[in-house]
């Protein structure tokens, strides 16, 4: 029997502290050969070397930064995991183009008429081929990463070749660095080291494409329903097809396959919007944007599907707050219902404010069922529409700092727990604004509807 996915039951670790784990792991290998005692060179070589090694550790450690590897991305929440993947994706791009212009930079100082035939010969010895390879391999990937949204791949044509032209350039970069590399030239562990890390990102990705479905398997859903809940939204509810382990926290998502094989890799995250007692069923609401959300209509009752998850630090779980701020924009009312519910399910007494905001008032949903809460919750509701109709109580234009304060008008609001959820830029700029009222950091949870 397969060991169920489990869901999160403790509040993540805050971004620093992820940013400090990660940086500890990065200078680890770094660390490792200043035990190996080689001799100090000059303080340019020795930054070469420490920038070589550093930049190879932060190239493996991209492969755990992913959202499916739950050992990680559970340790602060996939946001703040793709957060530092692709923050730290940017400064490994502009790392590796040094590279080679820092090894031949003393060259062009020293002997400014030989250095293009020396650099020649160095860039065309056997042993540095794979390493020449691999930069211009990641040359092509750091632009189409760059260039993503303006190469017209579709996500799932860019999740394929970012994967394998990954997995291209730390075999031939790992090759490169035994091959060349000085410390395993005198301690043969030094290259092991490597090796059994590129193996190991290497693994991960053989695990996230081919043993992580054969797991998601033993959890197939059935389609129950599937109808427009508001003029760009659905709401799909899925039910257990069978009596295996599955249990979630409101807040969470999971990542849903709705194809004909579990090994496709066209699955994608939607926030849960029940609570758990909603079990077996559970729903999501899910806003057209593009080729796949456009034909959700197309799903049959009774289908089967696959839900790989749950997944996700944005919950209720092991908090101190004396009461929350709910601050959903379009489809991120997903997750916010989700833990609306939640707190309504176990009569939770504390105040709740929720901000809601969308464009139109076709696009708002749950308005009755609001209503109905606010009759058992202590709940305030706060709408907010940038095209409002003209008769509407509630505010006019964007999630900003001034709606904000409004909501936010007693002193107390500092133990406060904000969860925020909804695209990318409206999660930055709330987030922004709750900073600039003075709410502390790791009151602020968040999760955006894309990486
Ligand atoms: C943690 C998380 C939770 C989410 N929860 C919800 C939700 O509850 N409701 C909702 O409407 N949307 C949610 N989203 C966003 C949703 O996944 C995308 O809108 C959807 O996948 C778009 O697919 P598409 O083919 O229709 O659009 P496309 O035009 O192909 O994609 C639009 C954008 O969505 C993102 N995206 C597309 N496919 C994927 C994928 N397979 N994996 C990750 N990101 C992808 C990319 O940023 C892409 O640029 C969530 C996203 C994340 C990361």
């Amino acid at each position: 029997m397969v060991t169920p996915i489990p869901a999160v039951k403790y509040s993540g670790i805050s971004f620093n502290a992820l940013m400090g784990l990660y940086l500890a792991a990065v200078l680890l290998p770094w660390g490792l050969s200043l035990i190996e005692g080689l001799e100090v060179r000059g303080w340019y070589e020795e930054t070469v070397v420490f920038l070589s090694i550093i930049t190879f550790s932060m190239m493996l450690l991209q492969f755990a930064l992913t959202p499916r590897v739950d050992v990680v991305a559970n340790l602060s929440g996939v946001d703040n995991t793709m957060r530092v993947h692709n923050r730290f994706g940017e400064y490994l791009g502009y790392l590796v183009l040094l590279h080679p212009f820092l090894i031949v930079l003393p060259r062009f100082i020293v002997a400014p008429s030989f250095a293009p035939g020396d650099v020649w010969d160095l860039f065309t010895q056997s042993e540095t081929s794979t390493g020449m390879y691999a930069w211009s391999l990641m040359l092509v990937w750091v632009l189409m990463a760059v260039f993503k949204d303006k190469t017209g791949l579709s996500y799932e044509a860019w999740r394929y070749t970012h994967g394998i032209g990954f997995i291209a350039v730390i075999i031939l970069a790992t090759h490169h660095a035994v091959t060349v590399g000085r410390h395993g030239r005198y301690n043969a562990w030094f290259d092991g080291l490597w090796i059994v890390l590129c193996a190991l990102a290497v693994g991960t990705v053989l695990y996230i494409w081919f043993l992580r479905p054969k797991r998601v398997a033993q959890q197939p859903f059935r389609v129950v329903d599937c109808h427009k809940g508001s003029s760009d939204d659905w709401y799909l509810t899925l039910e257990k097809d069978g009596d295996f382990p599955f249990d979630f926290d409101a807040g969470q998502f999971a990542w849903i396959n709705t194809s004909d094989s579990v090994y496709a890799r066209n699955d994608h995250p939607f926030s849960i919007a029940t609570s758990s007692d909603s079990l077996p069923k559970l729903s999501f609401v899910i806003r057209e944007l593009g080729d796949y959300t456009k034909q959700l209509g197309k799903l049959k009752s009774g289908q089967l599907v696959w839900l790989d998850g749950p997944h996700g630090v944005f919950t209720l779980n092991a908090r101190n707050a004396t009461g929350v701020v709910l601050i959903a924009g379009g489809a991120g009312i997903g997750p916010i219902m989700g833990i609306l519910r939640e707190l309504d399910a176990v009569g939770d007494r504390r105040p709740v404010k929720l901000v809601y905001g969308n464009r139109n008032i076709e696009q708002m949903l749950f308005l009755d069922e609001f209503e109905a809460m606010r009759e058992r919750l202590n709940l305030n509701v706060h709408l907010v529409l940038d095209h409002p109709p003209e008769i509407f109580d509630g505010h006019r234009g964007f999630i900003d700092r001034e709606v904000l304060s409004t909501v936010m008008d007693q002193p107390e609001h500092v133990n406060w727990d904000y969860y925020i959820c909804g695209p990318p830029p409206m999660v930055k700029a709330v987030e922004n604004h709750l900073k600039a009222l003075s709410v502390p950091k790791d009151r602020i949870l968040y999760e955006q509807l894309g990486f």
